[in-house]
């Protein structure tokens, strides 16, 4: 047992999520909800992003870095940031060997990176850092959880089978994101975009009926690609 992962379920032992994503800023748009609402349940959280987003900006990377420092400070996340050039990431032995030891370290009971489907049509750097990922879980003998988070990428591929109410975390997540004043400029970091993509998914849920106030919900969506109890 002593290489396993502690269950999910069992509520004495300290859980730990672990996000690997390309640039600063993608964890926030993807899964700061479930990253805050773990957090306030008493989990480790460990936020790796594997450039510093120096393309990514008018501006320093040295900024980019620091807005992403704030934003995993609101939740007493620890920050790690890889040394790969932004815009240039491969699914090289560098970045999977890389990840592997962090997963070594951290040991993660959860671990999220981009959802990047199956049309390619995402980012380059997102789809080589879910590759990585992906190849460094199947390796992980304690067989973490792999979640797939939604980018902002508009991809008809993304087929979510798992949800997390994240409406208690909303406002949180909106502060994280908004913190990257370096990228506000960007269609997708407006708050309406925000808002609109984290509402839509409360048509999946049925509500009871006759409810004389509607109380919106904020959604994240994945792709669960593995769950092992
Ligand atoms: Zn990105």
């Amino acid at each position: 047992m002593d290489h396993m992962s502690p269950s999910l379920f069992s509520p004495d032992v300290q859980r730990t999520a672990l996000t690997v994503f390309a640039h600063p800023d993608d964890a926030e748009i993807s899964c700061f909800g479930l990253l805050s609402k773990l957090r306030r349940e008493g989990w480790r959280i460990a936020m790796v992003v594997v450039t510093r987003g120096e393309n990514g900006a008018d501006v320093a990377s040295w900024d980019r870095m620091n807005e992403a420092r704030r934003a995993a400070e609101s939740i007493g996340a620890e920050l790690i940031f890889g040394d790969f050039s932004d815009g240039f990431v491969t699914v090289s032995g560098d970045l999977v060997h890389w990840i592997e030891g962090l997963m070594q370290e951290w040991r993660p009971d959860i671990v999220l990176t981009h959802f990047t489907g199956d049309n390619r049509t995402s980012h380059q750097d997102h789809v080589a850092v879910e590759a990585a990922v992906q190849i460094a879980v199947r390796r992980a003998p304690w067989r973490p959880t792999l979640l797939l988070g939604e980018g902002i990428d508009h991809d008809m591929t993304f087929r979510p089978n798992w949800f997390v109410d994240i409406t208690e975390d909303y406002e949180t997540k909106a502060a994280a994101i908004a913190m990257h004043e370096s990228q506000s400029h960007k269609y997708y970091m407006r708050r309406e975009h925000v808002d609109v993509r984290s509402r839509r998914w409360d048509i999946n849920f049925s509500r009871p009926s006759g409810a004389a106030e509607y109380l919106p919900r904020y959604w994240e969506a994945y792709f669960l690609v593995q769950h092992a109890m």
